[in-house]
């Protein structure tokens, strides 16, 4: 039978290349539901290609009609993400919403026990507990489209009863790599979308440039994999060919290797546990030559040591840094700050912040907006 598929957040990077997965393998997979917010265009093409029963808009004007005459019911109100995560014909709710706007709809899908495919890490950075513990209760399972959180997820496989002494996540390092601080200091939004082998959406890259996304995979590896922070170390591989691994306490690791598309973390998580055959390129170690790993350089790039901080303190912190963060890149894209403000103003962010040490979902939303606006305040 189709596996029926619900994307939260189609338009984006992570839910085009999730219809891209989809297309190529119509066989196994239909698509039950679609929402968006902005990118009408293209979400009207999607409407047009999948023919879902259901469709959101998350924008205040639209037309309608526009959209209707494809065949998905367009659902209206702000509960919506929440009825398609929870409607009973959904095998797997994809959700692709960047940041923590998705919270309530992973909830909602948790509750009804579905296969979660997460790619919105932001909601595990600000309430990993509180997601993780649902999860568990509802035995709904979360599979990781983060494509090192997949490799992490595929080393365990077969391996669940053995302890793990390490997780090593890998970094491509970023455009800035071999940059000194000073020609850091001075980078533009530009230079820093243009990432050397992924290909994301633009809050991402940012990430990637700062080690921000490195930082947020701590604590979303810690969450997901239930590991302490001391057992997780990041390392530069700028190949982005070996996606993470995991050291057993024999000293044993386990590596995952793969192209760098997202397509194919994305195919495992909607497939998991059947492995379809290959649709988006192999790997072809002779003319790679080299797989090299080196230690990251926090002096250049202080992100990852703010996101080890927040992730070990816990309760609200990760919520916050992450909301700091977020604003923070968004004033850089605009040019309205420079490169090394983004960790100025997230430590800022977190040094005035009152933690909580466990929060309720309200709470952290609370510290969320917070952040927000007291980051809004620091750059004006
Ligand atoms: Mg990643």
């Amino acid at each position: 039978m189709k596996k029926s598929i619900a994307i939260l957040g189609s338009t984006g990077s992570i839910g085009r290349q999730t219809l891209d997965v989809v297309s190529a393998s119509s066989n196994f997979a239909k698509v039950f539901a679609l929402a968006t917010k902005g990118y009408l265009n293209i979400f009207k093409q999607q409407l047009k290609k999948f023919r879902p029963k259901y469709a959101y808009i998350a924008d205040e004007i639209f037309d309608k009609q526009n959209f209707s005459k494809y065949g998905a019911k367009i659902l209206e109100g702000k509960s919506s993400l929440e009825k398609i995560a929870s409607d009973k014909n959904v095998d797997i709710v994809v959700m692709a919403i960047v940041g923590t706007a998705g919270l309530k709809a992973v909830i909602s899908a948790i509750r009804s026990q579905k296969t979660i495919a997460l790619a919105s890490k932001e909601i595990l950075v600000a309430a990993g507990d509180i997601v993780m513990s649902l999860s568990k209760k509802y035995k709904a399972q979360i599979l990781p489209i983060d494509s090192e959180h997949s490799a992490i997820f595929q080393c365990l496989e077969c391996n669940r009863q053995n302890k793990i002494r390490r997780i090593i996540l890998t970094a491509s390092g970023g455009p800035f790599k071999n940059y000194s601080k000073k020609q850091i200091d001075s980078v533009t939004a530009k230079q820093a979308l243009a990432h050397p082998t992924w290909n994301m959406g633009p809050k991402i890259t940012i990430d990637s440039s700062t080690l921000m996304n490195k930082g947020l995979e701590v604590i979303e590896a810690h969450h997901l994999f239930q590991v302490p922070y001391e057992k997780i170390e990041v390392v530069i591989h700028p190949q982005s060919i070996v996606h993470s691994m995991v050291e057993f306490e024999d000293g044993v690791i386990l590596a995952q290797l793969g192209v760098p598309d997202m397509r194919t973390a994305i195919q495992y998580a909607l497939f998991y546990p059947k492995r379809l055959q290959k649709n988006f390129g192999i790997v072809n170690l002779s003319e790679i030559k080299n797989l090299s790993f080196e230690k990251p350089d926090t002096e250049k790039f202080p992100c990852l040591d703010l996101a080890y901080y927040a992730g070990k303190k816990g309760g609200t912190a990760p919520a916050v840094l992450s909301a700091a963060n977020d604003v923070a890149v968004e004033l850089f894209l605009n040019n309205k700050i420079k490169f090394y403000d983004i960790p100025k103003i997230i430590s800022k962010v977190l040094k005035n912040h009152r933690f909580i040490k466990t929060p309720t979902l309200e709470q952290i939303l609370e510290s969320e907006i917070w952040a927000r606006n007291f980051a809004r305040k620091l750059s004006e």
